[in-house]
């Protein structure tokens, strides 16, 4: 199949990962961040650590929209969500993340009306159909799912459909990466810039990460040779001291992203002044809010928003490992108290956390090699 099979050739990986020896220089430490969730999972997937030399050190970064979002707001959208007529929606991933009162799959347990929907607009339909009711769609995602949440609320806007409101959790990817940067226990050499989100705001975002922090980025497909690929062209630029933006994945990603994304998602959307992130704390201007010519379906004007704040379990460290500081097995609780089957952080949720990542490809290879060692 075109796109995934080259891209996945044996020969091609091994070239690349010669390439990548060939290239590290052997008395430096390489501290790569793939800012994107799916990289993790792929990363892990593909077992590609195990192809790299030592001194390549890959570090996860915060692109996993459910595993940044504070549990506070959780609890909110499902405080909000608790009253006899309304219906909580939202995509598959959200379903079991933890809030500090229980996931969303927890609370319709208890009788809340929680709905799984493949996008927004399955939402807006689920509105349509059950006119008595007051359906909420939960939105998260960065830039990548920001624009068809932009075109359902104009569309409900267009249809006049006022039992639809939509709960925006939007987040923006470059104030996160500026923050890390801006992290005193961070030493970084070069970015895996994310793929998904690069497909709507392309890279030139990224220009100033080289200009300003000399820090070359590398925007990435999500295939083993894409990874593989994208790091050659990181240790070609460290090697000669440049820093630079380049696209590996130019298959997919434009240079100056999605114009028409972006102008639906300037319609409805604007910065909010500060967000809290988990794990990063409150970063100024990294997250949507809807505009006031949307407020009739802004979930935070139409309905009161306790404001909850939650800090993490004490034991538990999401943060430190959404930073890239610790890796997921370093965490206390990874792979005892917190496990795919009962999560405690949000890391270990979502396909694209670096918890779950870790857990379903290295922890459980792990494993195996030690029962049949043992066996
Ligand atoms: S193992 Fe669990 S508690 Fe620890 S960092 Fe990962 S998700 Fe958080």
């Amino acid at each position: 199949m075109r796109f995934v099979d080259e891209f996945r050739d044996p020969e091609l990986i091994t070239r690349a990962s010669e390439e990548i020896r060939r290239l590290a220089d052997p008395t430096r430490h390489y501290r790569i961040m793939e800012v994107c969730g799916g990289h993790t999972h792929a990363i892990y997937r593909f077992g590609l650590k195990d192809i790299l030399p030592e001194n390549i050190e890959l570090i996860h970064g915060p692109g996993c929209p459910v595993c940044v979002l504070p549990m506070g707001r959780i609890d909110d959208g499902l405080t909000i969500a608790h009253e006899p007529d309304r219906i909580f929606a939202a995509f598959g991933d959200m379903m079991r993340v933890p809030g500090a009162k229980g996931s969303p799959l927890e609370h319709k347990a208890r009788g809340c009306d929680v709905r799984i929907v493949y996008s927004p607009a399955d939402a807006l339909e689920i509105a349509k159909k059950n006119p008595d009711k007051e359906v909420m769609f939960f939105a998260i995602g960065f830039e990548t799912t920001a624009p068809s949440t932009a075109l359902t609320l104009m569309s409900a806007k267009k249809q006049g459909i006022k039992n639809f409101t939509v709960f925006c959790n939007h987040v923006t990817i470059v104030p996160a990466i500026r923050a890390i940067l801006d992290s005193p226990d961070m030493r970084l050499d070069g970015f895996i810039g994310p793929g998904h989100v690069s497909t709507v705001i392309g890279c030139r975002p990224y220009e100033w990460i080289a200009r300003n922090e000399g820090k070359p980025v590398v925007t990435s497909g999500f295939e083993p040779l894409d990874l593989l690929q994208s790091i050659v062209m990181l240790l070609r630029q460290l090697g000669a001291g440049e820093a630079r933006v380049e696209n590996q994945y130019k298959r997919v990603v434009p240079w100056e992203g999605n114009r028409a994304a972006l102008k639906v998602m300037a319609e409805v959307f604007e910065l909010r002044p500060y967000f809290e992130w988990r794990g990063l704390g409150f970063i100024s201007q990294s997250a949507l809010r809807i505009r006031d010519t949307y407020a009739d379906w802004d979930a935070e004007r139409r309905y009161s928003v306790p404001e909850t704040r939650v800090a993490d379990p004490k034991s538990a460290q999401c943060g430190e490992v959404l930073k890239g500081v610790l890796k997921p097995a370093q965490c206390k609780l990874f792979g005892k108290e917190c496990t795919p089957e009962h999560p405690i952080g949000a890391l270990m949720v979502s396909s694209e956390g670096s918890c779950a990542a870790y857990y379903n490809y290295e922890h459980r290879k792990s494993l195996v090699t030690t029962i049949s060692a043992v066996a």
